[in-house]
């Protein structure tokens, strides 16, 4: 078990690479296979020993071969994130239809939430690329769930146009970007009536991290907040604080 966790952390590694290219290409509308790798700095085509999946990272120090200029740390912590959450999900999952569907929703995730954490900006392509494979896994494994979770997706997405609309009439300004709404669409054709609680999570983390934000003076009163990471994270530990607080209503109700 503990080396089909460290394979699944190798290919998490690999997976992680490949959403750094996404990463950095989606949002500049530049193609995603070819041309191969280059230094964002000096240009210089990268060989694939300067590319190996956390290590060529840690064997240059985080600079470029070529001109040294230093390599963004983020990079090194999308390839370490994927690595890990591969890593842990084979332990915590048997190999399935739904490990990998579980797999495919975290990569696209992981990439939408450091997209809109740098551009404000959830990608359409990326979107539709993680509905499809979604709808496709969901259509060969569990078909009869299909309609229903398409259902809970179209509803997600109203009822995220409506809390937007509401928010910009209260406020002036949207509270929730369009692309989390489809964001948020998404992810319910994934985990269909989960999506409440996800949302719930979601919600709960911005506005903590709002408020500390604030407290800190981290953040002005005016500044928008990404919730695409938000989100993410939420989905990530859903089923962990779903856990605890089932403890949690068991312990009150036996006390
Ligand atoms: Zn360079």
């Amino acid at each position: 078990m503990l080396w089909l966790s460290v394979y699944a952390g190798v290919l998490g590694a690999c997976i992680g690479s490949f959403l750094n290219v996404v990463i950095y290409r989606l949002p500049r509308r530049l193609p995603l296979i070819a041309p191969g790798s280059r230094c964002p700095h000096c240009e210089q085509p990268l060989p694939w020993r300067y590319k190996v999946p956390l290590l060529s990272y840690l064997w240059l120090r985080g600079r470029c071969a070529y001109c040294h200029h230093p390599i963004a740390l983020r990079y090194l912590i999308v390839e370490t994130a994927t690595a890990v959450l591969f890593a842990v999900s084979i332990l915590l999952m048997e190999i399935s239809t739904e490990l990998v569907q579980h797999l495919l929703l975290l990569s696209i995730l992981l990439a939408a939430a450091e997209i809109d954490r740098l551009h404000r900006i959830i990608p359409n392509k990326l979107l539709l690329t993680g509905a499809l494979g979604g709808l496709l896994i969901l259509v060969w494994a569990v078909p009869s769930v299909v309609g229903l979770h398409l259902l809970i997706a179209l509803a997600a997405v109203l009822l995220g146009v409506l809390l937007r609309q509401f928010t910009l009439w209260i406020w002036r300004t949207p509270g929730i970007g369009m692309g989390d709404v489809k964001l948020i669409g998404m992810v319910a054709l994934f985990l269909g009536d989960q999506i409440l609680g996800v949302v719930y999570l979601a919600f709960l983390f911005g506005g903590l991290y709002g408020l500390v934000g604030l407290l800190l003076r981290h953040l002005t009163r005016r500044q928008r907040i990404p919730f695409g990471p938000f989100i993410a994270l939420a989905t990530v530990l859903y089923p962990w604080c779903q856990r605890v607080f089932y403890t949690w209503v068991e312990a009150f109700l036996i006390a």
